[in-house]
């Protein structure tokens, strides 16, 4: 197993502590079954980034959580693309760079997603009031909102309630770049 699987475990591990949530209690918070939840603990499980969006949503923790021990503790902080890979096979399509970790004051977490050719990712909503600001940085992609694919191209950009179900995709035969600024409003604080 690899470092991201054990940060997943371990982290899965605390909250739930720190809630002091039976597996029971967060298979209902979650909607992720009770029998996935021990696997991804016992790190015999890999989760699908839409199942740990799910998880995350759940314990109302941001998902940068789950991706990466780096926390924004500065004012300036050096990015850290690549050094988080897909987490699951079927993800294959969709890597998740953390670029800025979920910042508790600011509310808000800053991803670069490389989307490669045909990939497609559903997302399930978030928590109400989270915002997501998805702008194109190389290539050409879609979003999902309200039920329809809007396509943005380099330098395009689009902000969107992400509290309801959405999407990304790339029907171009070469990969898409994207930064996600995912706001959280107060939230968590
Ligand atoms: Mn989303």
């Amino acid at each position: 197993m690899t470092d991201i699987y054990k940060h997943i475990s371990q982290t899965l591990k605390a909250l739930r502590k720190e809630r002091g949530w039976s597996l029971d209690r967060a298979a209902q918070e979650t909607g992720v079954s009770k029998a996935m939840l021990g696997q991804i603990e016992r790190e015999e499980s890999s989760p699908t980034i839409a199942t740990l969006w799910k998880i995350a949503g759940g314990f109302n923790a941001p998902f940068s959580t789950f991706i990466t021990d780096l926390r924004a503790d500065a004012a300036v902080s050096i990015h850290s693309s690549g050094k988080t890979k897909a987490v699951h096979p079927a993800d294959a399509k969709l890597k998740v760079f953390p670029l800025f970790p979920y910042d508790e004051t600011l509310h808000l977490e800053i991803f670069l997603i490389e989307l490669l050719a045909g990939c497609e990712h559903m997302s399930s909503p978030h928590k109400p009031g989270v915002i997501e600001h998805v702008i194109v940085v190389l290539g050409s992609m879609e979003v999902l909102v309200d039920g329809t694919w809007k396509t943005l191209h380099q330098g395009e950009g689009l902000r969107f309630s992400a509290s309801q179900p959405h999407g990304y995709r790339n029907r171009t035969e070469d990969v898409a770049v994207i930064h996600d600024i995912i706001h959280y409003g107060s939230m968590y604080s």
